[in-house]
């Protein structure tokens, strides 16, 4: 079974008792909502790929616990080259749906779940190590798609967990029982949750003595009694309703299908916790799941925005501007800054090395920089890409107007274009341009793994600006050359007090 189809993992779904409100309601069955299955179907294509032997090297891993082959959505870093093919199965899939995908939010949750209960036990005695590697055994057995939940409400950003008005605003532990504990809280912008067999939980920010009740790791089935999910709205979700060829991505998701997960005073047995209080360790653990995932920005959006290149050459063509060399050039501007993130991505994992449980982490300031740029150059590609489309980006009809008795004719006259192309396929592509480049996806590039300011403050923690200071002054006042080379004769400056002016 290590190998879900995606029949396997539509069917697996289905036998789950989500509770799931979608739309303001609550469905029977989230496999079957039109507003879903567009994400279910983007989540399927991770598994169709899987069983296809073109793509199985990057798709599957051998399992370091099993030595089986797994999904590598299931896998735990062994070494760098993992972590490079991680990054390569992120553009495949981008390349392929066009949108998120879901999945890698849960895999490095797991990863980071699995490090750092062993550093814990390393420094506690527990066993929370043992226990993660049984839950991880049944991940990988069952090839289950987890969502990775972080972010909490939060609430007053100012004030610690500790300090809220309301203590519901961090998940946190409020009754410990000798099998287990009881859970309060919600997480939000959860990708893929409503369509996930398991919520991995984890703190979503480092936390201090005294904050022990907020210090919980845990995972959850998603239909464990007391979770329920709130489906959140996307740009233009409603037109897929509409059954039409006017809405651009017609088969998958814009972005991942976000939804805020509640845990209702949710019950969760000790062999599913992971960690219980150790506050300490909050930090680390937030720390290894983002730098992780900021770089994995480099291969999902880098195929995201292949597609998106694609369909805006695709638009120059449709308007006759494709021969222009500026036009040209904003494409291939397009190409230089996907290239440049990808390439930030790659490297940061071609650089990775190994944490003390023996997985592998990629390069955090690389990582960093990568998401960073991320929050520029999606917007950067999407900008240019809405520049070569033009203004009917924004004024297209609808196509209810091609096929009325009247007006059809004056949409199909004065909205073609260079006659080689029929005006819809104009209309078609200008809606996936006008979908990928919506508010949703931008914002996804924004704060997806943490928020501009979260990257800065770990590249300058990093960066080692002394290091770098000594390095200017051993350049600057250096005398390290090579003896008997005929520099050129350099004064010494006048003094600070110009005394020998
Ligand atoms: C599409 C999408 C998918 C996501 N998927 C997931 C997921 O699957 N799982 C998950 O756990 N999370 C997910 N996230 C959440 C993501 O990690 C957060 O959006 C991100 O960490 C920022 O948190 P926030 O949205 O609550 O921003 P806010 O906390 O509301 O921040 C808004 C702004 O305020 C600033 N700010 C916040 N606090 C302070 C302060 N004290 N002082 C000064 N400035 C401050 C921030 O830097 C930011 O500029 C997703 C987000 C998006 C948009």
């Amino acid at each position: 079974m290590a190998l879900k189809t995606p029949l396997e993992y539509v069917d697996s779904l289905r036998r789950l008792k989500i509770r799931a409100y979608v739309g303001g309601e609550m469905v029977d069955n989230v496999v079957d909502h039109p507003l879903v299955a567009p994400h279910i179907n983007t989540v399927a294509k991770t598994y169709e790929l899987a069983h296809d032997p073109e793509h199985r090297d990057v798709m599957t891993a051998i399992s370091h616990l099993s030595g089986e082959r797994i999904h590598r959505y299931t896998h735990i870093f062994q070494n760098p080259d993992d972590l490079v093919k991680k990054i390569q199965m992120l553009r495949l899939l981008g390349q392929t749906t066009g949108t998120c995908f879901q999945r890698c939010v849960g895999l490095d949750a797991l990863n980071a779940a699995y490090a750092v209960s062993y550093e814990i036990d390393q420094a506690k005695g527990t066993d929370y190590h043992q226990r993660f590697t049984k839950y991880l055994e049944y991940v990988q057995r069952e090839d289950l798609m987890l969502a990775g939940a972080m972010t909490d409400p939060k609430g007053h950003r100012a004030k610690k967990p500790s300090q809220q008005a309301d203590p519901d605003q961090f998940v946190h532990v409020v009754e410990q029982r000798p099998d287990g504990v009881v859970i309060r809280g919600a997480k939000v912008h959860n990708t893929g949750g409503i369509n996930s067999h398991e919520v991995l939980v984890l703190p979503g920010t480092g936390l201090a003595p005294g904050e022990e009740e907020f210090a919980i790791a845990c995972a959850v089935p998603a239909d464990a009694e007391g979770v329920l999910f709130v489906f959140g709205r996307q740009s233009n979700d409603s037109r897929k309703l509409e059954g039409s060829w006017d809405i651009g991505n017609t088969r998958f998701g814009v972005v991942g299908g976000e939804a805020m997960v509640v845990f209702d005073d949710v019950f969760v047995p000790n062999e599913r916790v992971f960690m219980n209080g150790e506050v300490e360790h909050c930090g680390t653990l937030v720390n290894y799941f983002a730098t992780w995932h900021r770089a994995n920005y480099g291969g999902c959006k880098g195929g995201n925005a292949d597609v998106l290149i694609g369909a805006t050459a695709k638009m120059t063509r449709i308007l006759g501007t494709d021969r222009n060399a500026i036009v040209k050039d904003k494409l291939i501007e397009m190409i230089h800054r996907n290239e440049t993130t990808y390439a930030s991505a790659i490297g940061s994992s071609a650089l990775g090395y190994q944490l003390p449980c023996g997985s592998y982490m990629v390069d955090p300031i690389l990582a960093n920089t990568v998401k960073q740029n991320i929050t520029r150059n999606v917007y950067e590609i999407g900008r240019i890409s809405h520049d070569l489309a033009g203004g009917f980006l924004a004024t297209m009809p609808d196509a209810a107007s091609f096929e009325h008795p009247e007006v059809a004719q004056w949409v199909r006259k004065y909205y073609g274009a260079n006659p080689e192309y029929d005006v819809t396929e104009r209309i078609r592509v200008g809606r996936y341009i006008e979908n990928m480049t919506s508010v949703t996806t931008m914002v996804e590039a924004m704060h997806g793994a943490g928020s501009p300011q979260a990257q800065r403050i770990v590249m300058l923690g990093l960066a080692d600006l002394e290091g770098k200071v000594k390095l200017a002054d051993e350049v600057i006042y250096g005398t390290d050359d090579v003896p008997g080379l005929a520099l050129p004769p350099v004064n010494e400056p006048p003094s600070s007090d110009g005394s020998d002016l």
